[in-house]
């Protein structure tokens, strides 16, 4: 597979928190490619590392082992904002900042003029149904609609690459079904690689691949299928 359609590649990847007696090895020798188009489900129990092997192929962690490159897309630097989308599992909306606000602020950062993120940002949230709520604050929603803006402002950047950690942990049966459904959607229309990480047989049924952890390892080493 050329370099053009590798988004990340992980080499004998591990991460360990702390050092000496309090070391906690997180993730050990991971290897694993993921292509353009790919669709993975992220499985595995709590504490398995589904989260630190996110972290570090979103470039927002760096590995105590092995090397993190991203082929297609350049520089860690380069990847947020930008091509790499994060929707993390708990609230993450800025709370003094509107619905509207926080969608769109991904944008200004990466130079966006204002009136195009602002008509960027309008356009996404009525895709995902959440333009009613474009003037309120992130206390003044539920859960479930939190989740959506944030869904809606990773998609807002054109992502090449979006990774969900648990996205859908901490709602119901019906909100997490939706949330799955934007991400899916949202993926589709942006030709994005999706990671979803979760521990709901349900969430991970929607996604074609899977990849499962278990005590800080990769149980394969996966290769991302091109779509
Ligand atoms: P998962 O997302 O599958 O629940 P994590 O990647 O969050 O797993 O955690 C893997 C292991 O690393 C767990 O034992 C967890 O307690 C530990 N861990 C995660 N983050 C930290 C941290 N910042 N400091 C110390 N230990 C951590
Ligand atoms: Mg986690």
């Amino acid at each position: 597979m050329s370099a053009e359609e590798i988004l990340v590649r992980c080499a004998g990847v591990g991460r360990t928190y702390g050092s000496g007696a309090a070391a906690t090895v997180a993730l050990q020798d991971a290897n694993c490619e993921l292509a353009a188009g790919a669709r993975v489900a992220l499985v595995g129990p709590s504490g398995s590392g589904k989260s630190t092997l996110l972290h570090l192929m979103a470039g927002l962690d760096t590995p105590t082992e092995g090397t993190v490159t991203w082929p297609a897309m350049g520089a860690r630097a380069a990847l947020r904002p930008g091509p790499v989308a994060v929707v993390f599992q708990g609230p993450s909306l800025m709370a003094p900042l509107s619905v509207q606000e926080n969608v769109t602020l991904p944008l200004v950062l990466e130079g966006v003029d204002a009136g195009e993120a602002d008509d960027r940002a309008r356009a996404m949230l009525e895709r995902l149904d959440l333009l009613e709520l474009a003037d309120k604050l992130p206390e003044e929603i539920s859960g479930g609609q939190a989740q959506r803006a944030s869904v809606a402002r990773a998609l807002c950047g054109a992502p090449r690459l979006i990774l969900a950690d648990e996205p859908t942990g901490q709602l119901d049966h019906a909100n997490g079904g939706h949330v799955i459904e934007s991400l899916l959607e949202g993926a589709r229309s942006a030709g994005a690689a999706l990671v979803v990480s979760t521990h709901d047989p349900e969430i991970s049924a929607r996604l074609p691949e899977r990849w499962e952890m278990a005590e800080g390892r990769l149980l394969a080493e996966p290769v991302g299928a091109l779509s």
